[in-house]
């Protein structure tokens, strides 16, 4: 699943490229087994991020602004290729495809793909408004009112692991931060979110967004201070080898409501599950 530094640099890359470009023609798939459908020529007006979701406005012919939107999910990607290139995967995978004079850039399978003229109502944005929090990316973002939101919408015996993921708290943070940030905190993955201090939960959230941040330039993703050649991260993917800090054995399971690989040190980050439970 890609995180939201994924989506948000894919953004930056496509931005400079698109904005402004007239597109020969636009074509999106409404759904498994469709045929792709054809709209026509567009100019990009602006390609943004919101969390996991990539927004690229439209306008047509007759000025009438349209916007798609993918989010990846797992098995996503988008392509460029020189116009008459062969595509490295089968045509009956894309799922949207923008033709400019110079090249082309087509969106594979997706989680999901929405076509929609804006000028009809707002129905969509708003639904996307209640199914994705605040961007932990976003300049602007208030990491306090995400502590609020995780109060008034968790059960308090939710795990954090879960917390962390739930894209309608906190767009974001993907199965790999999920881990890194967890141990960066000293935090088992299956604590209880109501046994989580707002103090605490607040440092969790800080150091998210400080490695989206961190991670938005182009390489590697690093989520060490000091990383040296392929060791970038603390415990992701490290699953029996040495912690890092400690040297026991890192852990490696599949936990939480979607059965995601988790790791994390079982010394740095015990169980405490027999901790007070302390909003404040
Ligand atoms: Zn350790």
């Amino acid at each position: 699943m890609p995180e939201g530094d994924t989506i948000h640099k894919l953004a930056r890359v496509l931005g400079p490229a698109l904005a402004g470009a007239p597109l020969e023609s636009v074509a999106t798939r409404a759904r498994r087994g469709a045929v792709l459908v054809e709209h026509g020529a567009m100019t990009v007006r602006r390609v943004s991020a919101r969390g996991k979701h990539l927004l690229i406005a439209l306008e047509d012919a007759a000025g009438r602004a349209w916007r798609l939107r993918t989010h990846l999910g797992m098995y996503g990607t988008w392509h460029q290729y020189a116009p008459g290139a062969v595509w490295h995967k089968p045509q009956h995978q894309a799922w949207a495809v923008l033709r400019l004079a110079d090249r082309v850039l087509v969106c594979f399978h997706p989680r999901e793909l929405a076509w929609q003229l804006l000028s009809e109502g707002r129905a969509d944005p708003e639904r996307l408004d209640a199914r994705v929090g605040p961007d932990l990316l976003d300049a602007t973002v208030e990491l306090d009112e995400v502590v609020q939101r995780i109060r008034t919408n968790c059960d308090p015996a939710r795990p954090i692991l879960d917390v962390l993921l739930d894209q309608s708290l906190a767009a974001g943070i993907g199965n790999i931060y999920k881990s890194e940030v967890l141990f960066l905190q000293g935090r088992y993955p299956l604590t209880p979110v109501g046994a989580i201090t707002d103090r605490d939960l607040l440092d969790i959230y800080c150091d998210s967004a400080r490695l989206l941040r961190r991670n938005l330039k182009p390489g590697p993703r690093i989520t060490r201070a000091r990383a040296e050649t392929d060791e970038y991260l603390h415990v992701y993917g490290r699953g029996g080898q040495a912690c890092r800090t400690c040297g026991t054995p890192v852990e490696r399971a599949l936990l939480g409501e979607h059965l995601r690989a988790t790791y994390w040190c079982p010394s740095c980050q015990p169980g405490n599950l027999d901790r007070p439970r302390d909003h404040q």
